[in-house]
């Protein structure tokens, strides 16, 4: 499987590094080994001083499909959670300023974790979903889908004119505002709508 993710897909979190507002999707990947086993905590990588965290909403691919049109896009997902795609801001600031790819900044092992899936016909409406992390009891993002910029369906619609879509495929989609760097004993933890989804703790 793959880990596809979106950048810049909340304007307001654009804004907050200073990235212009994109006009098409900004993609990059993260291999299968930047997922973390269940009950597993995140260990802070060596090689950074500046892990930053980014709650997402996660959405799951349980159909192959390879140019999806947005009208038919829900039909290859089910179930949706919370991830956290963990990033080196040090070395993505070196790597930005060179033009240089992300890779070692965002797709390092266990800098993808995923909370516990729902069921998507759980909710209204996936055009208006709330999404938030807290760390230590205390809330720090707070998304709602009717603020990205491009919606799951366009989502899948961009991503798999370029890459087939597999079942157990991953799309993380973009974080908004409010990222930070993360310490070790923090404690995350990620809610949908009002279901917690994710505990994770930084070792
Ligand atoms: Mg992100």
């Amino acid at each position: 499987m793959k880990i596809i993710c979106i950048g810049r897909n909340y304007a307001a979190h654009a804004k907050e590094l200073n990235n212009p507002v994109p006009k098409e999707p900004v993609i990059f990947l993260k291999p299968d080994t930047a997922l973390l086993s269940k009950r597993m905590p995140f260990f802070y990588p060596s090689f950074s001083t500046d892990v930053h965290y980014e709650a997402e909403l996660v959405v799951k691919i349980d159909r192959v499909g390879k140019n999806i049109s947005q009208k038919f896009a829900h039909k290859y997902y089910s179930e949706l959670t919370v991830g956290i795609d963990f990033t080196a801001r040090d070395l993505q600031s070196i790597y930005k300023e060179k033009g240089l790819p992300w890779e070692r900044a965002k797709a390092f092992d266990g800098s993808a974790p995923v909370g516990k899936f729902v069921v998507k016909e759980k909710f209204k409406d996936l055009k208006d979903l709330n999404f938030s992390l807290k760390i230590n009891g205390e809330s720090k993002q707070n998304g709602n889908t009717a603020n990205m910029l491009f919606s799951i369906d366009a989502i899948i619609e961009y991503v798999s004119q370029f890459f087939t879509l597999k079942i157990g495929d991953l799309i993380f989609t973009g974080t908004p505002e409010g990222v930070g760097p993360i310490s070790i004993n923090d404690c995350f933890e990620a809610y949908l709508e009002d279901e917690k989804v994710l505990d994770l703790k930084i070792k």
